[in-house]
């Protein structure tokens, strides 16, 4: 069986007029196709498990919008919520009782978390724990971990190719190296490496971030030992464990990594589901460090728009059916049927591949695994990826356009979706 090749027309002339209009015809580098080769598509609506592009194709989505969409797109208690909130007014830029719902949702969810602010975007979040961090140890060398990605924060936007513990260079034009000079990049997993940076730098490290389960150099688990050694040696030596949970909060489980993996971080980020699609993320943790937050404390920290209504009540829906009607189980069950699926129809096309997941985050590698870091990450097939790729959006599949990112499985699927994809995916990879 061979799936006609799907037509782009209208989606290739709004991506030209978009190429006009915005650099490179986006509004976030990670939608462009830079890494498959080729024009994104543009689309119209999403409904479920699919989105519609402007030509009319249905395609079975798993980016989710990079994560948020959990529940599928236009989730019935999300819509209404919002319909409801656009109706009471869209900013005040005063507080509302919705802040303090969701603070409290969000607090019972991630017992580590004892206060929070709410913020615009993942970015926001990140860069706004890493200054609460140097304030509240008034010391300034952040460790942050190769293949990670935190937004694009200057001081964290070094992702350094060196397996060594080195203090950072830049690697965007702008970012200064008076910036990053304080940020120290480790391998990923490499408990070693992070033992010699506190042995050497221990008692000037403000913090360590992490992506507790990584998703931005695809999906990355980390070793037992090495997320015990991040809380160990922080604890040791008076620093901030900063978890990014942007991707994986109430992704890999309600809780969010920390409940998956049972560490306690002493700060944690989040985004994507935690605004059900609308732009709203967090930060927060221990009181006694949130309490340096400004006007509580002295680390300056605002939003015009932070805390906005028509996001927290899409939070507050969201956070809500994540609590009463939990998607974990069946999330995990899609999941499992889909790597297995995926597994078998590279085995049986004779690639080289290993499919890595955590819950419904997961990366097929075309690398024969396991990939533990960004080291071994860059050594996948990114030719044999793209082919992936185009193979099955021609046959109607979404997927995430990089093989450097995790693809997400959301309760809005069926077992028919899954089984529908598997067998497109078995097409393509025969046709190696
Ligand atoms: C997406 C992401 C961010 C950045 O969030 P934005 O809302 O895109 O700024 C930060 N950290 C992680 C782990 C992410 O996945």
């Amino acid at each position: 069986m061979t799936s006609p090749q799907l037509l782009h027309t209208q989606s290739q002339i709004e991506f030209s007029r978009a190429k006009r209009l915005m650099p490179g015809g986006v509004n976030s580098a990670a939608r462009a196709f830079g890494a498959v080769g080729g024009d994104p598509l543009v689309f119209e609506s999403g409904q479920g498990a699919y989105l519609f592009d402007v030509d009319g194709n249905r395609y079975i989505d798993y980016i989710g919008s990079w994560g948020p969409m959990i529940f599928g797109h236009q989730f019935d208690p999300v819509k209404k919520a919002v319909h409801a909130a656009v109706d009471r007014g869209t900013s005040f830029g005063a507080p509302t009782v919705a802040e303090n719902e969701l603070a409290e949702l969000l607090i019972e969810a991630v017992p580590s978390v004892e206060m929070v602010r709410l913020v615009n975007s993942g970015t926001e979040a990140t860069m706004s724990a890493i200054r609460v961090a140097r304030g509240y140890t008034g010391r300034d060398i952040i460790i942050k971990f190769s293949g990670n990605y935190h937004g694009h924060v200057d001081s964290l936007l070094v992702a350094a190719g060196s397996a060594a513990a080195t203090l950072g260079v830049p690697n965007s034009p702008g970012v200064t190296a008076g910036t990053s000079q304080d940020t120290m990049v480790l391998r990923y997993n490499d408990v070693t490496g992070l033992e010699a940076a506190f042995r050497s730098h221990g008692d000037q490290i403000a913090a360590v971030i992490l992506e507790p389960v990584c998703g931005n150099m695809g999906c990355v688990i980390p070793t037992t030992e090495f997320l015990n050694s991040t809380r160990a040696l922080t604890e040791q030596f008076g620093s901030v464990l900063i978890f990014d949970e942007v991707m994986c909060g109430f992704r890999v489980a309600r809780g969010g990594a920390q409940e998956r993996f049972g560490i306690t971080p002493d700060m944690t980020t989040m985004g994507k589901i935690v605004g059900g699609g609308l732009p709203l993320a967090v930060f927060g943790g221990k009181r006694e460090i949130m309490e340096h937050v400004l006007p509580a404390g002295k680390v300056f920290q605002a939003g015009t728009l932070s805390g906005n209504p028509i996001a927290t009540a899409a939070g507050i829906a969201m956070l809500k059916s994540l609590r009463d009607e939990p998607p974990y189980e069946y999330l995990e069950t899609l999941s499992q049927r889909l790597a297995d699926g995926l597994t078998a129809a590279a085995d049986s096309a004779g690639v080289e591949h290993c499919l890595q997941r955590v819950g419904s985050m997961m990366t097929l590698f075309f690398h024969p695994g396991p990939v533990a870091d960004w080291d071994s990450a860059a050594r996948s097939n990114t030719a044999q990826f793209s082919r992936y790729f185009w193979g099955l959006i021609e046959r109607g599949v979404y997927m995430p356009c990089s093989q450097f990112e995790a693809l997400f499985v959301s309760a809005a699927h069926s077992i028919e979706d899954i089984d529908h994809t598997i067998a497109m995916a078995t097409e393509v990879l025969a046709n190696f």
